[in-house]
């Protein structure tokens, strides 16, 4: 049975101030209701005045996403009564949006490139935001938090060309990149992406799951909606058309309400605004290098392989940071951030712009010149993670590396623990010596104990076996 899937993306836009007014977006670390106006409290007769810069971040993303921008965008009210919509209405965009019919490129479920198709994109303001205080109904009443209304939002509406929910996981990523590559959009604001999802069988209703914040809440809410509509065809009941309701914390979608009908909301058009005619405006905008073309490059430039320039671009913040490092040793270093970095960071749920580059370019440095081993590098990595995620100021790696006495062993003392390991272990030198090669490799598992990990393995198998050849002259 097919499935059929698209997206319904709301991403807040990061400029300065708000869509219609003065009032500045960034509210973070301030107290509830100190970035509000009339317009975005929307009291009666406050007039909304359109912040150009909006616009300018919507058409980059029109642009990249291969949109065609209308000649002629309008605003409409979208009415509804709710209590973090003070005026009774939202203002978007309904019958002209800003662009339509575009694309953006993924990578299908079986490894081939796949354009999704972006039917729409247009501009509206978010409403304010409830708070429940100890939870709804112990409280027994909400507080509204208007910091946020009328902070701007990008609507992206996809055709539905998903066929699983890893495919929209795996889009929102791409969307999610392009945006941040853009400068338009900061994924890791609190509420910057809200996804409402359509998901059917083939052949049967549509329903939609409204309101999922988070990549991984899509997934799930998208693979428990195709369980539970196949167990309801199988057991022969008709799937009705509703809307749901996402519960992250237990992983299920629950009936929220019937769908309102479009009609239901009379929209009209703004009158307080003009109609939007931007399309020539596109013509100026100058895209940077977008995640495809930085992947091309890295695989050109680099020489590494195409699941690191993957891993290495899908994330600007991670692009940038292989790019500062990679000076030091370029295929080691995509290793080592894809394949060490990434998940030591995510183990301690820290972001890769904590780690000081030059720090991590010595470590790499280290490690091509051959003073340290990798698990020796891991154990380094860790002291330098260790001290970022605590706010210490970090030892260069050279340093660890010396205090810690764990460079590479060597001479004198290398020598030391395989004569040492030799003469303990005479059984397993005498399996050795009758054609065991598996006596070897015990040989060689004490050593590296005792080097503490310090020494090459391949190399101790060497110097090993040398030493035993050496004893029997
Ligand atoms: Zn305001
Ligand atoms: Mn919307």
């Amino acid at each position: 049975m097919n499935v059929i899937i698209g997206l319904e993306i709301h991403c807040q836009l990061s400029t300065k101030t708000k869509l219609f007014c003065g009032c500045s977006t960034d509210y973070r670390d301030e107290g509830p209701n100190t970035h509000v106006c009339p317009v975005c409290l929307g009291l009666p007769g406050a007039m909304p005045r359109l912040n150009r810069g909006t616009v300018d971040y919507a058409l980059r993303v029109a642009k990249a996403l291969n949109l065609t921008v209308l000649d002629e965008s309008v605003f409409s009210r979208k009415n509804y009564f709710y209590p973090d919509l003070p005026k009774g209405y939202q203002i978007t965009m309904y019958d002209k949006p800003l662009a339509e019919r575009g694309w953006l490129e993924i990578e299908a479920d079986d490894g081939t490139p796949k354009r999704i198709g972006i039917t729409r994109i247009h501009l509206e303001e978010d409403p304010g935001r409830l708070v429940h205080k100890t939870g709804r109904d112990r409280a027994g009443y909400s507080l509204i938090d208007y910091n946020r209304s009328g902070i701007p939002l990008i609507e992206i509406v996809t055709d539905p060309d998903l066929r699983s929910p890893k495919e929209a996981r795996r889009f929102l990523n791409k969307l999610r990149a392009t945006l941040e590559y853009l400068s338009v959009f900061d994924g890791e604001r609190e509420g910057a992406i809200r996804v409402d999802a359509n998901i059917s069988l083939e052949g049967h209703n549509r329903v939609e799951c409204k309101n999922i914040s988070s990549y991984k809440g899509v997934e799930k809410a998208l693979t428990f909606e195709i369980t539970r509509q196949k167990n309801l065809i199988r057991r022969g009941v008709h799937i009705v058309r509703e809307t749901r309701h996402f519960q992250e914390g237990r992983g299920i979608t629950t009936s929220s309400r019937s769908k309102e009908e479009e009609n239901d909301y009379r929209y009209f058009p703004e009158p307080d605004l003009l109609p939007l005619r931007v399309a020539d405006w596109v013509e100026g905008i100058v895209l940077p290098e977008l995640p495809d073309a930085r992947r091309e490059r890295f695989l050109r430039q680099y020489d590494i392989s195409e699941n690191h320039a993957r891993t290495l671009t899908g994330d600007i913040r991670i692009a940038e940071f292989y790019e500062a490092v990679a000076l030091a040793g370029a295929q080691l270093a995509a290793t080592w951030v894809a394949d060490t970095l990434l998940g030591e960071l995510a183990y301690r749920s820290m972001q890769i712009d904590r780690i000081p580059a030059d720090h991590f370019a010595n470590l790499i440095t280290l490690l091509t010149e051959g003073r340290i081993t990798d698990r020796a590098g891991v154990e380094v990595l860790r002291h330098l993670l260790d001290a970022c995620r605590e706010g210490r100021e970090p030892e260069m790696p050279v340093d660890i590396v010396a205090r810690e006495n764990l460079g590479k062993a060597e001479g004198d003392e290398f020598a030391d623990i395989v004569a040492s390991v030799v003469r303990a272990n005479p059984d397993a030198v005498a399996d050795y010596v009758s054609g065991k090669e598996g006596a070897l490799n015990f040989l060689v598992g004490m050593a590296m104990k005792e080097t503490r990990g310090r020494a090459d393995p391949k190399d101790l198998n060497r110097r090993i076996r040398t030493h035993i050849e050496e004893e029997r002259g």
